[in-house]
């Protein structure tokens, strides 16, 4: 996310004298030559409820890449029969595939698997749906219960529970209390065994408000956090409390269904491809913190790719130079950071306009400011292009490496800030100072870097100190352990730390096994505590 645009505390006179200069400055802004990025193929392997029943198990297969995750097969024994529900069931049942030769699940390879059959009404602004979650315990503990957030229950009346199972029995000891669903087990579940949850629920999805994402304007329903998803369990269950500013969720990487109904004349942007699956509309993401939608009846949409990776721009009537701007930006963002950092973690990118503050980062999908396009007048200089980078460099920082958006914010964002300035010399190193200027220095940054989410008193002392210190602070060891040396680095931490959750100690640790340079003064000067 990002929450430090500059364009508001001036005044239109301001602006409009700032856009002249801006366009007086652009002057040579051609993207030097990239060396193509390496793509991996990618493994698809999750249960298909439409796949024939096969004896032999899928094995990843491809490239050797030790960056690219391997997809771990799922144990089918688990998977019940549908109960009926107060929405139809869909009409290709999720079957179970033959159980025989299918090796269990292994510890921490075994990711939390969602189905979902969705029915969107976008006249209505509702969605009834069908969730089917196999969640595998790998904390290594006896769990008594499992707690699942439940973001739209924080909106009244917009959340509505019809029923909810276990293995096919009904369960009804559970309590949902604000965003926490907490399902108390009738039985312990083992460490290294399997239990499906099958949810029925509505969503009235309600007005989004102002400062929000979450819900419907005249023309637009953005479906984000928007389905119950079982936390981390690190130490216990990890549900951070709400700021009013912010990220407050941490995700487990996991693999996600979409099966989605909804009126032809509707264009859903959304997290990954879509396919055919009977009279359903499918969606596949694999190894990701959340599936996120957005739907319109007014998106035109502008397309390209970046090797096998489809990146698509949804935007507005009136809007098509900026909707087309912010779509080669992604390209060449992609393009950079899949040779910096690794490659992208998904099979699709879509970049959607809405009436939004600021930008928001979601798996797959990068949600930007109407603002953003309304004041692009061409170049790299302004909002749309900084601000989509940095919602698409979070790709990596937060949907591949994961981390503890409210407590370690840092960790994604002052990456993610950064990596800004690594597009930029990239692709227009003409501009690296007016970026710094422009992004970071304006704001007069400082604060200590690690602090977390609820203690930063205001927004703007938050930014100041997480995200711009923060790139400060990568800027100072960048330069302290040598460009190249960094550059290994990265790539070393987006391989170890692919689709799991890093902490500063482990960004620190993998820094000083990579690179033998102290950087214990900069992490004094800038941080609250050591590593
Ligand atoms: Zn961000």
């Amino acid at each position: 996310m990002t929450r430090h645009r500059r364009t508001a505390p001036l005044t239109r006179a301001i602006r409009i004298a700032y856009y002249v200069l801006l366009l007086s400055l652009l002057a040579s802004c051609a993207s030097p030559t990239q060396t193509a990025p390496v793509f991996p193929t990618f493994i698809l392997i999750t249960q298909d409820p439409n796949a024939p029943p096969t004896a032999t198990p899928f094995q990843p297969s491809g490239p050797t890449d030790t960056s690219v995750p391997s997809f771990t097969p799922e144990t089918p024994t688990q998977i019940p029969t549908q109960t009926a529900t107060q929405t139809p069931l869909p009409p290709t049942p999720i079957t179970a595939p033959a159980t025989t030769a299918v090796p269990p699940p292994t510890g921490d390879a075994s990711r939390t698997n969602y189905i979902l059959y969705g029915t969107l009404d976008f006249n209505e602004r509702t969605l009834s749906v069908d969730e089917t979650i196999r969640y595998y315990n790998n904390t290594g503990t006896v769990l008594s219960d499992i707690v699942l957030s439940v973001q739209p229950n924080r909106y009244g009346g917009a959340f509505v529970l019809n029923s909810i199972s276990q293995d096919s029995a009904t369960l009804t000891n559970y309590t949902l209390n604000d965003q926490r669903l907490t399902l108390n087990l009738p039985q312990p579940l083992q460490p290294n065994s399997a239990t499906t949850l099958t949810l029925n629920f509505n969503l009235n999805i309600p007005a989004k408000s102002s400062g929000g994402i979450f819900g419907y304007d005249f023309n637009q329903i953005n479906l984000v956090d928007w389905y119950p998803f079982v936390v981390p369990y690190i130490n216990g269950w990890v549900l951070h409390d709400p700021s009013s500013f912010g990220e407050h969720l941490v995700y487990d990487s996991s693999d996600i269904e979409l099966n989605l109904k909804t009126g032809s004349d509707v264009v859903i942007a959304a997290s990954a491809p879509s396919e055919q699956n009977g009279e359903w509309t499918r969606y596949r993401l694999y190894g990701a913190r959340a599936f996120t939608l957005s739907a319109s009846n007014e998106f035109l949409v502008a397309e390209s790719a970046v090797g096998s990776v489809v990146i698509r721009s949804y935007y507005f009537d009136g809007y098509q130079a900026a909707g087309e701007a912010i779509l080669s930006t992604a390209v060449d963002a992609v393009g950079t950071f899949e040779s910096q950092y690794a490659p992208y973690p998904y099979q699709s990118l879509a970049v959607v306009q809405a009436d939004i503050h600021d930008g928001q980062e979601y798996d797959g999908l990068v949600i930007l400011a109407t603002d953003f396009y309304g004041e692009y007048v061409g170049g790299p200089r302004n909002n749309l292009t900084t601000i989509g980078v940095h919602e698409i460099a979070h790709q990596w920082w937060y949907g591949l490496v994961g981390s503890d958006q409210a407590l370690e914010p840092w960790l994604d964002e002052a990456l993610s800030v950064y990596s800004e300035r690594i597009f930029f010399e990239n692709n227009y190193p003409g501009n690296i100072s007016w970026w710094w200027q422009f992004r970071v220095d304006f704001f007069k940054p400082g604060g200590f870097v690690d602090m977390p989410v609820y203690n930063a008193g205001s927004q703007r002392q938050y930014v100041n100190a997480v995200y711009l210190n923060g790139a400060h602070f990568i800027d100072d060891v960048r330069e302290r352990v040598g460009y190249g040396n960094f550059a290994k680095f990265l790539k070393a931490y987006a391989a170890r730390y692919s689709r799991g959750h890093a902490t500063p100690a482990d960004f620190f640790a993998l820094l000083r096994e990579t690179v033998n340079v102290d950087i214990s003064d900069l992490i004094a000067a800038y941080f609250s505590q050591s590593y």
